[in-house]
């Protein structure tokens, strides 16, 4: 009862209150474990490790209400069962992130891990309760298998979190996890240095409890919101690229084309490096939807982005600005190299025919103008003269 006698509530000591911040670690655990329950069925967005953290959440959950029901349920629960379901959410927790960073899964090291953990749980449990050695057996069984998993993850994550996030974001996640690790294994040090203190199961309100309890509390939250960072990060960078890019070629879009376009003249401006605009158009492509179907006018359209694309060096942009019509920009480019590279492109799409299902193959030619960098006003005006020196190209009989 919280009341005293006289009906008021008594004052807490301010620095101990393991039991109250236990139940809200608790809340916070099952309030994630829904969250991302959610999160996996309405986001539709990497739903497997979703649910692998949804059950890392439940499992802290149970372990917290063990350490909670301290005197009410036999000791083997409270510490024992309690510190291992806490390794196992970490194992489910690393198993998750495995499949999220499409990493090999290694369930047989989860395996091992958790076979362990719970033999060193056994092992303490057989000893005789309250011995110093099953009080220290215990508090490894708690700290080791999560600092272990952490540390491992930093290990294995490192690399695709960079290259999938960049470097910035991979640090601060990366650092989170490290933290959480080594608050993990202070807690051990914590427990060497002040055996009786540590002895004390984690729902007892003692000093060292409360301060160990409060550790949790922000690493758990950490640890759910770098998950959260990562799951956000994905979907917007997935955004991002859908925003970019032509669904059909698979190409730049007209919007990145114009960033390209706007970062060339940038360049161009300031260091007076010269590039080089290709407007490059598909002759009588009508016909080909007319006489073979949509289906394989779309075909078409692959097959010609792809060859631009093949044709081109791995720093030149070649775009799908909207219908049959591409758009190429060479960086550092003069006049000469340009038209010669213009040249190139036409001969490559004139010299690989669309093979039909049918058996019969279909040649397409295409048209380009190009434009030059210095030469043009403003970037709009590049694209426009491009556009000019294709429709020349046009009249002049196509397939130039
Ligand atoms: P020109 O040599 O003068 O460029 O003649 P053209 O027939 O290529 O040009 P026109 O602008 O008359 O026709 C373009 C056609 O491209 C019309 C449209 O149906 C087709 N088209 C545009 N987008 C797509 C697409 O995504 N898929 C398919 N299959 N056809 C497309
Ligand atoms: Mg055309
Ligand atoms: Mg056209």
């Amino acid at each position: 009862c919280p009341f005293r006698a006289d009906g008021r509530l008594p004052v807490a000591s301010p620095m101990t209150h393991a039991p109250v911040v236990l139940i809200l670690i608790l809340l916070q655990q099952s309030l994630a474990a829904g969250a991302w329950l959610l999160a996996s069925s309405f986001l539709r967005v990497s739903p497997r490790p979703i649910r692998h953290w949804a059950a890392a959440s439940g499992l802290v959950a149970g372990g917290l209400v063990l350490y909670a029901s301290t005197g009410q349920v036999p000791t083997v629960l409270t510490h024992d069962v309690a510190n291992v379901l806490i390794t196992l959410s970490f194992i489910v927790l690393r198993r998750g992130l495995q499949v999220f960073l499409r990493l090999p899964v290694t369930d047989r090291q989860h395996l091992t891990l958790a076979g362990l953990t719970v033999g060193l749980a056994l092992w303490g449990w057989a000893l005789e309760s309250g011995a110093a050695e099953a009080s220290l057996l215990s508090i490894l069984v708690a700290t080791a298998g999560p600092a272990g998993c952490l540390a491992v993850l930093v290990h294995e994550a490192r690399g695709p979190l960079r290259r999938e996030f960049g470097r910035r974001p991979a640090m601060v996640v990366l650092a989170v996890w490290c933290l959480v690790a080594v608050a993990f294994m202070a807690r051990f040090v914590a427990a060497l240095l002040w055996p009786a203190q540590a002895a004390q199961p984690v729902g007892v309100d003692t000093l060292f409890n409360t301060v160990l309890v409060m550790a949790l509390m922000v690493g758990g939250l950490a640890l759910h919101l770098m998950l959260a960072l990562l799951v956000i990060l994905r979907l917007a960078l997935k955004l991002r690229h859908l925003s970019r890019h032509d669904v059909l070629t698979g190409l730049p879009n007209r919007r990145l084309m114009q960033e390209e376009i706007a970062a060339a003249w940038s360049r161009h401006a300031r260091h007076g490096e010269p590039c080089a605009l290709l407007a490059v158009d598909i002759d009588h492509f009508k016909r080909v939807n007319d006489r073979h179907g949509h289906g394989v006018g779309d075909d078409a359209l692959v097959h010609v982005g792809r060859t631009l694309r093949e044709a081109l060096r791995s720093d030149d942009c070649v775009a799908r600005m909207g219908g049959e019509e591409f758009c190429v920009l060479l960086r550092s480019c003069s006049a000469g190299e340009a038209e010669r590279q213009a040249e190139r492109l036409r001969a490559a799409v004139a010299g690989a025919p669309l093979q039909l299902a049918d058996g019969q193959s279909l040649t397409l030619t295409v048209s380009i103008g190009v434009a030059m960098a210095p030469g043009a006003a403003e970037p709009e005006l590049l694209m426009a003269q491009a556009d000019g020196a294709l429709y020349a190209a046009k009249h002049a009989g196509r397939d130039r």
